[in-house]
């Protein structure tokens, strides 16, 4: 994980966090996949997004092990 910082005034953000090689932003108590938003300090835009198609990418493959999941707990 790495520090996101706006890239004006350097005020952190909050953290990139990984969820199988998809790159979400930490921003505490949230994990966040799509922001529009603006530097408490400076007021410059903040962007952060995860294309549409990685999500469900990440979702189907959580499905996947579900389902190897489920199939374990019967045996
Ligand atoms: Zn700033």
């Amino acid at each position: 994980m790495s520090e996101v910082t706006c890239p004006v005034c350097k005020n952190v953000i909050g953290r990139t966090y990984y969820i199988d090689g998809v790159a979400f932003l930490d921003c505490g108590g949230v994990i966040v996949r799509d922001m529009k938003a603006n530097c408490k300090q400076c007021g410059r835009a903040i962007f952060w997004c995860v294309p549409d198609v990685r999500l469900e990418r990440l979702i189907k493959r959580m499905l996947k092990n579900r389902e190897t999941y489920a199939a374990d707990d019967n045996c």
